[in-house]
């Protein structure tokens, strides 16, 4: 736990307490150039400190002092799991990849052969999954395409803010890394909130904005105002909820506390609340010890005091979470602090994909065995969900039908509503690891959702000027 905070009067309000506990601290961050720089890494052979140069050579690293003193437990590494989840292993390459960037990086080859080197390994990381790029961004009426904007369910519109395609610290699996490693060709970002407001004026089906990144939490408050308070306008009664997801309540929670910027913060989210939206904040957690510390747990009740909902949701990873005991603290964790349990995700088949992925089959056992721990309070959270591109497949469970093992699955969400809700089943299979490894069960050759996917895929990619 901090040593910042000071001793607090009973009296005071959640926003009294939190703003006398924590004094402005400073944002310090280490990037891969500064590796050498942190002085915990000492602790590890110079050939770690190289495996970790080689890595972070082609997957994104950004750590900042926070996590390094208060998340970490520096007499717990490299098992430690917020260790695993900021900072890179060897393991997260694949042999060859590693071989071939640590080979040209000790003859001290010349920084073109290098950067070629490490732009084709990332493009065998399925930079872009679920087909991302082509099949989720709209268009206009000159069949343009709308950067910045993505559409995939019927209701929900994702918005990638330019100034919010960054985070306080990188997580090592993430799924979005492709931004982050300079390649603007693989950015999904708007710096425009007029393309954004125009695109919701005209889609009026639109109940809920999704303001992502990256983290929109990095960005200044007057920016995020200039993106949201317009939607108070008469104009945009149909968006009903604002969700943004951050991870700044792990990374960085002092963003919500002891500052000029984080106050406006607050306010901004007092009135949205209180202009009749719903707010939610969609915190990406992946331990109970992201929840530990003081600082975290002033910043979830200085939220909480807007009005505005936290709800919590995160990938299942081997190295990191791939146990129901760590689920079922954390939920119950979560719960205790006002947070609502939202989702267990399975790890996305891109980036370090192979260092984390947990078998489907696995992680329904993990889901099952921590929700049996938990109360009906904590049970509310969904999974082991896939988000891919025909979209968000649950498993539901294991079971035998007919004489055949088999994986009950269903729509969360499905690029055609129609799909959701409908149970369909897979061949039992205790490697598969992403829905793409599964075949349907009963002999069937086909999904029930098979050819419309492929219908509206094809459309989606000739719109887009590309062969299906
Ligand atoms: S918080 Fe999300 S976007 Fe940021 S590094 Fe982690 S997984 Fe990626």
């Amino acid at each position: 736990m901090s040593a910042q905070v000071q001793p607090l009067k009973a009296s005071w309000s959640i926003e009294q307490a939190t703003q006398a506990a924590f004094e402005p601290v400073p944002f310090k961050v280490y990037t891969q150039r500064d590796l050498d720089r942190i002085v915990q890494l000492g602790r590890l052979s110079p050939e770690q400190r190289f495996e970790m140069k080689v890595v972070s050579s082609v997957l994104p690293f950004r750590v900042n002092q926070y996590v390094i003193d208060e998340l970490i437990d520096w007499s717990d590494i490299p098992a430690d799991p917020i260790f695993q989840l900021t900072f890179p292993q060897r393991g997260m390459l694949a042999p060859e990849h590693f071989e071939r960037i640590a080979s040209l990086l000790r003859s001290g080859a010349d920084k073109a052969e290098l950067d070629q080197a490490i732009a084709e390994v990332r493009h065998e990381l399925n930079p872009h999954p679920a087909d991302q790029m082509e099949m989720n961004m709209p268009r206009d009426e000159s069949g343009e395409r709308l950067d910045g904007i993505q559409h995939k369910y019927r209701e929900t519109v994702l918005f990638f803010p330019s100034q919010g395609q960054t985070c306080h610290s990188y997580c090592t699996f993430c799924f979005r890394w492709a931004q982050f490693v300079g390649d603007k060709e693989l950015r999904i970002s708007a710096s425009e909130a007029k393309t954004l407001h125009d695109y919701l004026r005209r889609n009026t089906e639109v109940t809920d904005l999704l303001f992502t990144g990256g983290d929109p939490m990095v960005m200044k408050t007057r920016h995020l105002r200039d993106y949201l308070e317009p939607l108070l306008k008469p104009e945009f009664d149909h968006i009903q909820t604002i969700r943004i997801g951050s991870k700044a309540l792990t990374f960085w929670p002092h963003r919500f506390l002891g500052t000029e910027d984080a106050d406006d913060l607050i306010c901004l989210l007092t009135q949205l609340v209180e202009a009749g939206k719903h707010v939610a904040l969609m915190a990406h957690y992946n331990h109970w010890k992201e929840l530990d510390t003081d600082a975290a747990q002033a910043a979830i009740q200085r939220i909480r005091s807007t009005g505005a909902v936290i709800r919590a949701q995160g990938p299942l990873l081997a190295h990191i979470n791939d146990d129901p005991a760590v689920w079922a603290k954390m939920w119950k964790l979560q719960v205790k602090l006002g947070i609502v349990p939202y989702y267990m995700f399975a790890e996305r088949d891109t980036g370090a994909r192979a260092y984390f992925e947990v078998p489907l089959a696995r992680a329904w056992e993990i889901y099952r065995e921590a929700m049996q721990q938990v109360s009906g309070l904590a049970r509310t959270a969904r999974g082991p969900s896939m988000s891919a591109s025909p979209g968000k497949v649950e498993i539901q469970g294991v079971a035998e039908v007919a004489g055949e093992k088999v994986f009950v699955l269903r729509f969360i969400q499905g690029r055609n509503p129609d799909w959701v809700q409908r149970p369909f089943f897979a061949k039992y299979d205790e490697e598969a690891t992403w829905l793409h490894h599964l075949k349907p069960a009963f002999g069937e050759e086909k999904w029930f959702w098979e050819d419309e996917y492929e219908a509206i895929r094809c459309d989606k990619l000739s719109a887009a000027g590309l062969a299906a």
